[in-house]
């Protein structure tokens, strides 16, 4: 039986983030349309040669965007909404970056009285990676805008490779839409009259296979979707083209009947996040169906033990023919481990980045092909480094263990309940009603980046880089004084990034130079890697508070990022569950906590940003996730007494369905994105009777634009419909850092202003 290997996707963004700055330099005017389309032909062409020389057999094309590949589709189906002034049919690449970006260039959400904004931007599943999502409206008329994915097939061909077209599935890409007014699966039929011209066209230029990605397949499908499944694969098989139905990020479990039988020629499932779905697939899979095992992990970057998989796959690749693959696209993942000189060589062997999960997968083949013996070397090699790092003192300290195996209710419960504690802590803090205060990071302008950067290649040192960062904090902390804050913060300057600036002071991280993964557009990320036991060697923030702190007779916040927060954006180890390596976050930060309140501190908040896009992709599976993440998050605070007050920040505006988890945390003060929803989000903490104080962003820092004293009032006075007044604290909707400081300054003044007018009233 035939084995082969496929890749579903390859990063696009190239190995040196070529794609993200080729991108810019066009949007800043400073390159021709021509030249952008010249570099992401050359990205593609090194992607498709690449992916070759390691040996992989399928090829994809289409994996490739400019910015989305959802955006992509609903500019291949002309989804292109109103405001946009272009009808379907007639799209350009103008269209497709004002739909990305907006018309002035700012993110989704963005209306600040000219120009178009941008089309919401939303988190893929449960990775990192952002897509746009796509926009329907009652009446709207959908027609073919695109060529793309025929163009770069054809491109590939005359490269000289025959490549398997990449394209989002119909019923995945209804299921992400918005319908204004409209139901999205009332455009199935029309949705669903395109694919089948786009395959049509497809199979006239000569593709014989297309990959066809349904993701939506392994979460909770209603009837509708289903049956829009059942439909949509009644008829795409049809036109000339053999489909590799392609799902991923979990089990298809109760979806599992319905994929493996509809009439595809093959379909691709996870084997890494769901590898108790094997048996079943195997069972279940008619004879005639191309099964393609997602066994090597698209998703994080650990070396596979491939002895232990062959053990898995040899008794399958006797009976049927297979295709091995990643568990999902490569998107998610770095691009070459070879760039990266820094790691040492003892954590480079168990990682493996994009080329280095092709070569694992090619040495499956070979051994599945030609015997184990053919590849021997590899496979011992890989062997070894799966040996090592089950052993590896740099991973396994035991002290780790001892102390995470030690953790009792009690260290996760405040020592009092919240009434208590916010008596002492009222005491203490003699704050004025409707306190204000922000959410940490001030503006992080060109000149603090640049000095960063040029501290980071040595041409600055560190006493002098400490001393701008002094400078830069004091000026920001008389600011706020002037400025009448409450509560002030030292604007985080020294901070690179709110997880990369405590991964790097943690043990059991460890930080790439070239590991880049696409996050949206441009917009690439560098995730820690999380490989061993952590632990917090000594102070992370301390010396920064005391010196904030000291400058000023305000109380001033410590600022902490919380531990689900940092697990969730980071590459986490797969050889203990997400909630033990949590726990030992929680520790670490626990122990700062505590060393911030012996220092004097009298609030600290941890910011749990990441919290709910933890969310596991399966209902089911919620509420285990958050009862652990909420433990970490007790773990990580109750370390204080009843007077310091505990705050926290979360930066999205959904909560209805995670209220009793929010309220679990048990924090004295949370900061929440309000602004955009007038409130209405604090309708469901007053009906769950959230006890504790909230702080409703009052203005949305995604945009330039300065609110007025007026409308923070009036929002402050909808806020005081759904909570009692002492409740309440005025504060943006998320940190400044990405802001100027001539949109800051007026900001805060208007705040500040509105505050003091809600006092009067009360
Ligand atoms: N303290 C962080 C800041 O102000 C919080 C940011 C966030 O949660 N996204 O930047
Ligand atoms: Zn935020």
């Amino acid at each position: 039986m035939t084995v082969t290997v496929a890749t579903l996707g390859f990063p696009r963004i190239g190995p040196r983030r070529e794609l993200k700055f080729a991108l810019e330099k066009f949007w800043s005017g400073k390159s021709t349309e021509a030249e952008l389309l010249e570099a992401a032909a050359g990205l593609r062409a090194a992607a498709w040669a690449r992916q070759a020389a390691l040996g992989a057999d399928w090829l994809p094309s289409n994996d490739f965007s400019f910015y989305d590949h959802v955006l992509d589709t609903s500019l291949m189906l002309g989804a292109i909404p109103e405001r946009y002034g272009v009808a379907a049919g007639t799209a350009d690449l103008a269209t497709y970056f004002a739909m990305a970006r907006g018309t002035t260039g700012e993110s989704a959400g963005c209306a600040h009285g000219h120009g178009h904004t941008a089309q919401e931007m939303t988190k893929w599943f449960d990775t990192n990676y952002h897509y746009m999502v796509p926009e329907l409206a009652a009446g709207q008329k959908l027609a073919l805008s695109s060529s793309k994915i025929v163009d770069e097939y054809r491109e590939a061909k005359a490269l000289g490779y025959e490549t398997r077209p990449v394209l989002l599935g119909p019923v995945t890409w209804l299921s992400l839409a918005k319908g204004r007014d409209v139901d999205p699966f009332d455009f199935l039929d029309e949705v669903l009259g395109l694919y089948s011209a786009v395959l049509t066209q497809l199979a006239h230029a000569g593709a014989e296979w297309v990959q066809i990605d349904e993701p939506i397949l392994a979460l909770d499908l209603d009837e509708r979707q289903r049956a829009a499944i059942t439909r949509v694969y009644a008829k795409l098989p049809r036109l000339g083209l053999k489909i590799m139905l392609a799902t991923y990020f979990g089990a298809l479990e109760d979806n599992l009947t319905l994929a493996v039988n509809l009439p595809v020629a093959g379909l691709h499932v996870d084997l890494v996040r769901a590898p108790d779905q094997f048996d079943k697939v195997l069972v279940a899979a008619p004879k005639g169906l191309l099964l393609s095992l997602g066994v090597i992990d698209g998703r994080n970057i650990w070396r596979a033990d491939l002895e232990k998989l062959l053990d898995r796959i040899e008794p399958v690749a006797a009976t049927r023919d297979i295709v091995l693959a990643p568990s999902c696209s490569l998107l998610h993942v770095p691009v070459d481990l070879a760039l990266e000189p820094k790691l040492d060589d003892e954590i480079k062997q168990w990682l493996a980045f994009a080329a280095q999960k092709i070569d694992e997968l090619v040495t499956l083949k070979d051994a599945l092909n030609g015997g184990r013996d053919w590849v021997a070397e590899k496979l011992a090699a890989s062997g070894r480094a799966a040996a090592a790092r089950k052993v590896s003192p740099r991973i396994h300290d035991p002290l780790v263990a001892a102390r995470t195996a030690s953790i009792t209710e009690a260290m996760r419960s405040r020592q009092s309940p919240y009434a208590a504690r916010a008596a002492v802590q009222a005491g203490i803090l003699a704050l004025p009603p409707f306190p204000t205060t922000t959410i940490g990071s001030f503006p992080q302008t060109a000149e603090v980046r640049h000095a960063r950067a040029e501290h980071n290649r040595g041409n600055l040192g560190d006493a002098a880089y400490e001393r701008f960062l002094r400078e830069e904090t004091e000026r920001t902390v008389r600011w706020q004084e002037e400025a009448g804050l409450d509560m002030l913060v030292h604007g985080e300057f020294e901070r690179n990034d709110m997880v990369q600036y405590f991964g790097e002071q943690l043990a059991g991280f460890a930080f790439t130079v070239n590991g880049w993964v696409q996050s949206y557009g441009s917009r690439c990320v560098r995730p820690p890697i999380l490989f061993g036991d952590v632990s917090r060697p000594k102070p992370m923030t301390v010396e920064w508070w005391r010196y904030a702190q000291g400058l000023t007779a305000r109380p001033m916040k410590g600022m902490l990022t919380g531990p689900v927060t940092i697990l969730n954006w980071s590459f986490v180890r797969d050889d203990q569950p997400r909630s033990a390596s949590c726990a030992q976050i929680a520790l670490a930060i626990r122990d700062e906590v505590v060393d911030l309140e012996r220092a004097g501190c009298k609030a600290i908040q941890i910011d749990e940003a990441a919290l709910r896009e933890g969310l596991p992709l399966r209902k089911r599976d919620w509420q285990a996730y958050l009862d652990w993440a909420v433990d970490c998050f007790r773990l990580s605070a109750a370390g204080v007494g009843d007077a310091t007050q505990i705050h926290t920040h979360m930066c999205y505006s959904e909560f209805n369905d995670i209220l009793p988890a929010i309220g679990a945390m048990d924090t004295d003060v949370i900061s929440i994105e309000t602004a955009r929803s007038q409130m209405e989000l604090l309708e469901g903490f007053a009906a769950y009777r959230y006890p504790s104080a909230i702080g409703p962003g009052v203005y949305d820092i995604h945009a330039p634009r300065v609110p007025s004293v007026d409308e923070i009032v009036r929002l402050m006075q909808l806020a005081q419909a759904h909570l009692a007044p002492e409740q309440l604290w005025v504060n943006p909707d998320c940190g400044l850092k990405t802001r100027k400081w001539e949109e800051v300054k007026p900001a805060i003044d208007a705040m500040v202003s509105a505050a003091r007018e809600l006092r009067v009233r009360v």
